[in-house]
């Protein structure tokens, strides 16, 4: 691997391999990724990515997402991905992706807390359909090189300027990698939860190194927790049911089987009375019944819903499954602006990773996977435009390997399990400064 490069993304997810297409290919793109290139929470994402249908639609969408994100959304981001949204489709249309259609026109669903249907879907694996197109895409380029299995664990930085990343690859060596311009895409936090559905490794990891080197962060409080995931006693990942399921008409029932939840209200609203549903009934779980949704529509529109609870010991065509609630999705992340920008010179955060308050306190169905695109792309264009400080120039012609410092990482494990205890311990001690501060604005009226 060449150590040095004009672009180092660290993340092979929508995020990552978005801003690398959307580069110019004059710029010389070093993407790495942590596990196998497919392995990123984007590949799992079932229900769909929402678009602006058109313009009478706006103030619609702009509501529904300032709503679930308790208005605590960043208005200007919000406007910024829903403004964006059919150009992003266009793109990925380009890129050979397909949505389903019916009649020859796009087809669109809907999820909790939509107030209309306006999400594209590819069946119930959407998130493969796109980051897999976008994968096959990069790996044609002929400026992008995808390192699989390398890890980054460190940023090379000083006086608040980013010079690249110091990674360590699968055998464990750790090493330099020197670029203009550095873009963290490395997902959530999932792998910090016992309970979660995203993938183990993405453990925070962008978190853990701004918090090392003072990077401004924002809503690090905000994790989200879905009301639906599979039951079930085995460790590891959550298999998620889609909020598209219950927006095609599934509904929950509790251990009498009466519904107790309108299953279209915001995803921590559904949460909160899952939760309180569980405790009355002193069960692990709520039931999901999809007994609405005609056979044909299962078979269409979920099949990998379908075959996974198969797989559990469930046909979904003729019994009710077992939900609980896990973790899913984070809010916050690495204060990042409208073109991704952070507070560290040459430092760029897109996708789950980063925070420019499009989702408030609590995200809106397939909001994300667009968000994610939107903002990679602003960042593309940015770095684009080598805005770049003199001293970052330099240090490239001089030698900022000289930054990195061997003897900081002889034991990379004992980093790693340092880094998820800092971002564990942030998360809580913000959590805990907003509950203060919710509570004395409550007091105060
Ligand atoms: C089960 C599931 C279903 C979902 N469904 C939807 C949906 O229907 N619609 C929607 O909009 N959103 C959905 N989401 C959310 C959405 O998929 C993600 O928020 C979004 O794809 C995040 O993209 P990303 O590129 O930021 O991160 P990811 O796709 O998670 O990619 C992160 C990448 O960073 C790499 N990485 C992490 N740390 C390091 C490191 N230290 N060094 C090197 N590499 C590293 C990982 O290996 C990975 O390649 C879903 C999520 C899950 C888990």
């Amino acid at each position: 691997m060449e150590k040095e490069t004009d672009v180092i993304i660290v993340g092979t997810g929508a995020a990552g391999l978005f801003c690398a297409l959307q580069l110019p290919e004059s710029e010389k793109i070093t993407i790495i990724t942590k596990d196998d290139a497919q392995n990123s929470d984007s590949f799992l994402a079932q229900g769909g990515i929402c678009v602006l249908r058109s313009e009478e639609d706006f103030d619609g969408y702009f509501e529904d997402t300032m709503k679930a994100g308790h208005y605590r959304n960043n208005r200007d981001s919000v406007e910024m991905m829903i403004r964006s949204s059919r150009g992003i489709i266009d793109l990925l249309l380009g890129y050979g992706v397909e949505f389903e259609r019916r009649n020859g026109e796009l087809a669109y669903t809907r999820e909790g807390g939509h107030s209309r249907p306006r999400i594209l879907f590819h069946e119930d694996i959407t998130g493969k359909e796109i980051t897999g197109k976008l994968l096959e895409q990069a790996k044609k380029r002929g400026n992008i090189a995808i390192y699989e299995h390398t890890e980054m664990i460190d940023l090379l930085c000083q006086d608040n300027i980013c010079y690249g990343i110091v990674a360590a690859d699968r055998w464990g060596k750790v090493f330099p990698v020197q670029a203009k311009h550095t873009v963290l895409a490395c997902g959530g936090i999932g792998g910090l939860y016992r309970h979660s559905t995203n993938f183990a490794h993405l453990t925070g990891d962008g978190i853990a190194v701004a918090l090392r080197h003072g990077i401004q962060l924002l809503d690090v409080n905000f994790v989200q927790i879905h009301p639906t995931t599979l039951y079930s006693k085995k460790p590891g990942r959550r298999f998620l049911i889609s909020e598209s399921v219950r927006g095609e008409g599934a509904v929950l029932y509790n251990a009498k089987m009466e519904r107790f939840v309108d299953e279209l209200l915001p995803r921590d609203v559904v949460t909160a009375a899952i939760e309180k549903q569980m405790e009355l009934d002193e069960k692990p779980y709520v039931w999901l019944s999809m007994e609405r949704i005609a056979k044909e529509d299962i078979l269409n529109h979920f099949p990998n819903i379908y075959q996974r609870c198969l797989e559990e010991g469930y046909d979904v065509t003729k019994e009710c499954i077992p939900v609980v609630p896990g973790q899913h999705y984070f809010m916050g992340g690495i204060q990042s602006d409208l073109d991704g920008r952070t507070s560290m010179e040459c430092l760029y955060a897109v996708g789950e990773t980063s925070c420019n308050g499009v989702h408030g306190a609590n995200r809106l169905a397939s909001n994300s996977l667009l968000e994610s695109l939107v903002f990679a792309r602003r960042a593309a264009k940015d770095i684009a435009s080598e805005n770049m400080p003199a001293e970052q120039k330099s240090g490239i012609q001089g030698n900022a390997a000289e930054l990195f410092l061997p003897e900081n990482y002889t034991d990379k494990k004992k980093l790693c399990q340092e880094n998820k205890e800092m971002v564990r311990q942030e998360i809580e001690r913000m959590k805990k400064e907003y509950e203060q501060q919710h509570n004395h604005d409550v007091k105060c009226g």
